[in-house]
């Protein structure tokens, strides 16, 4: 059984961010994390969510008000324009763009994420957004 990865990588779900998802896998990659990420977010997994974002941000998030937004959010597409941080890096940049349908309407959310690596894997720390 396969299905297309919502991260739109035009791979399989179980070859792509799946295993991410998981807990199978660490993503090497900043890029594969931001992917997982977008993943997670179509696919409502507000735990993976909260473990992938910075320890000091993690606290002020709110997993009803996560689940509510993934819930209210469909995420229709995502391009990655560049992106950075590979296995021997502390620190990597994603910047992409993603089309999303918020109540009904597209939205493109263009953002360049900062990710950081915290106990040996990485996490979101930030998004400059525009
Ligand atoms: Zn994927």
């Amino acid at each position: 059984m396969s299905r297309p990865c919502p991260c739109q990588s035009k791979k399989s779900f179980d070859r792509c961010c799946e295993p991410f998802i998981a807990g199978k896998a660490l993503p090497a990659t900043c890029e594969q994390l931001m992917r997982s990420r977008f993943s997670a977010y179509s696919l409502a997994k507000v735990d993976y969510l909260l473990n992938t974002t910075a320890k000091d941000k993690r606290e002020s998030e709110n997993r009803d008000e996560l689940l509510a937004y993934c819930q209210s959010v469909k995420c229709v597409n995502l391009k990655v324009l560049k992106a950075d941080g590979g296995p021997g890096d502390e620190v990597g940049h994603v910047h992409f763009h993603a089309s999303l349908q918020v109540n009904g309407k597209r939205h493109l959310h263009a953002e360049k994420s900062t990710f950081v690596r915290e106990e040996g894997r990485w996490v979101y720390q930030d998004g400059e957004t525009n």
